[in-house]
């Protein structure tokens, strides 16, 4: 076991005498369960994953079983959530032994290994205090519809008092507040968090209705005129949140205004939560009103993710091939290919990349695709082999979210060897952007393993140049729409032409995306680039397509 986990677990013996605690090391499959006054029963049996057993058993509320599932799952897809999040909780109601329903709070320190995966947690359960209960009623009361509790109660009457009135659902959180607790203690972020409570407390009238959420979230609702009356307030109560003793931190807020009586009260607080959580990406809004098209991005990605597991399964993502071309004007030849999804649903529709991977890439299934893909290039490639076909490179795309998490190049060796491709047949692209370390790192290893590594997308970002020099590419990839713009006029011309000679000159191959015409097609080939990939020679097609081209 690791020491941190031991560390743990006395701390937390020492600590709450009177809890329920649980272990789990998914690595050597060890799974143990202490002090066994909480849990019902029938739960607690020799070696079971305690936590997933909760998920199935019945005793936690219908109402709140969502979200220990959800919790559960974030635990066991282990690389999704961001790497340095070492606790998880949540507060759920649970029947106990003694029969009687309890309101509980389930706490689970994380351990990862080398990779940021998550390979062990020490779990605890205890019994709400009575105060932190009131504060779950009120989150419940947002969290919940079929749940009315004392807030939303409030709501409706000042809303019933007040009818025909415009209302501004406010939420607001403390942007750094990870960062405050790390670096002042917890004792001080709960400081802070008592010290907002009660300036608004103060600075909020009956006209506006104020609560905390949970965590650092809270929430005014109010009646309003203007917009400028709003941003007033929240200048007003921001002038004030902004200092405890001498710790500095900041809010971001989100606003969705709601014109008369409107009794969803949950969706009318979600939509102010879209726009806070807008606020704290932004570099200069410190406020953000909610517009329609948040929601709608929100209902996308929720239906892309809703349906991604099944697409996977139905076999609905494919390997589409787009072939490469060293091309001398006169005669284009296939040189290789890139491999590229598309996911293709039950109506027959395709979806473009564009639509789904960034969700991916949130979300984490993009690991699980890419995993699929480059599955399916090695059994083309094997396939090639076998029926005595002159096999020609494929390069798989390799997103960057991962990159941390996963030791790609040793995933990657292991799957080349599995299928037995020679390994110059399986080449891998990366897109360039400003974190080099990590893209060194990474490079280097794929290097050991023998991977010919391309930069993807060269020009489309920071320090192109700087990492060429530092890093071991063999093959540069000009992005389509730097090409695009410097194609636009002399200057430009004479950039691509440099940045052509100077990759020769480094010893990387050239590689030409986005290549729409013919007039492009020639400049870059007497400019002395290697290896061409676009429209004009042909979009990505399926297998059977990719093979007739080749053949020709
Ligand atoms: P990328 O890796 O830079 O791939 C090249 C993109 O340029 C492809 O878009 C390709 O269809 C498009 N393209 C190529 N030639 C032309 C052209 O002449 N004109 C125009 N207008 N477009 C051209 P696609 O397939 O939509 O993929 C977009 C991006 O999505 C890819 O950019 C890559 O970053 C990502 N992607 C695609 N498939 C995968 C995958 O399996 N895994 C991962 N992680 N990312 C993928
Ligand atoms: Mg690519
Ligand atoms: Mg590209």
């Amino acid at each position: 076991m690791d020491d941190t986990i031991k560390k743990k677990i006395i701390q937390i013996r020492k600590k709450h005498c009177d809890m329920f605690r649980f272990f789990a090391d998914f690595e050597d499959d060890v799974y143990i369960a202490e002090d066994n006054v909480i849990m019902p029963e029938h739960l607690v049996h020799d070696n079971c994953d305690i936590l997933k057993e909760l998920t199935t058993d019945g005793c936690v509320d219908e109402n709140d079983i969502d979200k220990l599932i959800n919790m559960y799952s974030r635990i066991i897809q282990g690389t999704k959530e961001d790497i340095n999040m070492n606790e998880i909780s949540v507060n759920v109601n649970m029947t106990l032994r003694d029969g009687n329903s309890k309101e509980v709070s389930i706490l689970c320190y994380l351990d990862r290994n080398d990779d940021g995966l998550i390979v062990a947690y020490v779990g605890t359960l205890r019994i709400l205090r009575k105060s932190e209960c009131e504060i779950m009623e009120i989150v419940r009361a947002f969290s919940n519809d079929k749940n009315p509790s004392i807030f939303i109660n409030r709501i409706a009457a000042f809303q019933n008092a007040n009818p025909d009135r415009k209302y501004a659902y406010i939420q607001f959180d403390i942007c750094n507040f990870k960062y405050i607790n790390e670096k002042y203690g917890s004792e001080s972020g709960d400081c802070i968090l008592q010290y907002i409570a009660e300036t608004l407390n103060i600075m909020c009238d009956d006209n506006h209705l104020h609560c905390r959420l949970t965590a650092d979230i809270f929430q005014i609702v109010t009646y309003y005129n203007t917009k400028e009356e709003i941003e007033d307030f929240i200048n007003m109560i921001d002038k004030k949140l902004c200092m405890w003793k001498n710790i500095p931190f900041t809010m971001a807020y989100g606003v969705n205004v709601v014109d008369g009586i409107n009794d969803n009260y949950r969706k009318s607080g979600d939509a102010a939560g879209l726009a806070r959580v807008k606020s704290k990406k932004s570099v200069i809004a410190r406020i953000t009103f909610y517009e329609e098209p948040l929601m709608e991005n929100v209902k996308t990605a929720g239906a892309i993710e809703e349906a991604e597991y099944e697409a996977l399964k139905n076999g609905e993502f494919h390997v589409f091939l787009q072939p490469k071309y060293s091309y001398d004007k006169k005669h284009a030849e296939i040189v290789g290919a890139e491999a590229l999804v598309r996911w293709i649903d039950k109506g027959g529709r395709i979806k473009p990349p564009s639509e789904f991977i960034p969700v991916f890439e949130k979300n984490g299934f993009i690991f699980k695709l890419d995993c699929y893909m480059w599955e399916c290039v090695c059994s083309i490639i094997r396939s090639w082999i076998d029926s005595g076909k002159q096999p020609v490179p494929v390069s798989v795309n390799v997103s960057r979210s991962y990159l941390k998490k996963v030791d790609v190049a040793a995933y990657l060796k292991e799957l080349v060897g599995k299928y037995q491709i020679p390994i110059e047949y399986f080449q891998v692209e990366i897109t360039e952007t400003c974190e080099s370390e990590e893209t060194l790192e990474y490079a280097k290893r794929m290097k050991e393993a023998g991977f010919v590594l391309m930069m993807d997308d060269f020009g489309s970002g920071y320090s192109s140049l700087n990492m060429l020099k530092d890093t071991p590419f063999d093959v540069l990839k000009m992005d389509r729409f730097f090409l695009d713009e410097c194609l636009e006029n002399d200057n430009g011309r004479t950039i691509v032409s440099y940045v052509i000679s100077m990759a020769n000159d480094l010893g990387l191959e050239v590689v030409a995306e986005g290549v729409e015409t013919r007039d492009v097609a020639d400049f870059l080939c007497e400019r002395g680039c290697d290896v061409l990939q676009g429209f004009y020679f042909s979009k990505p097609v399926p297998l059977d397509v990719f093979e007739k081209l080749k053949e020709n």
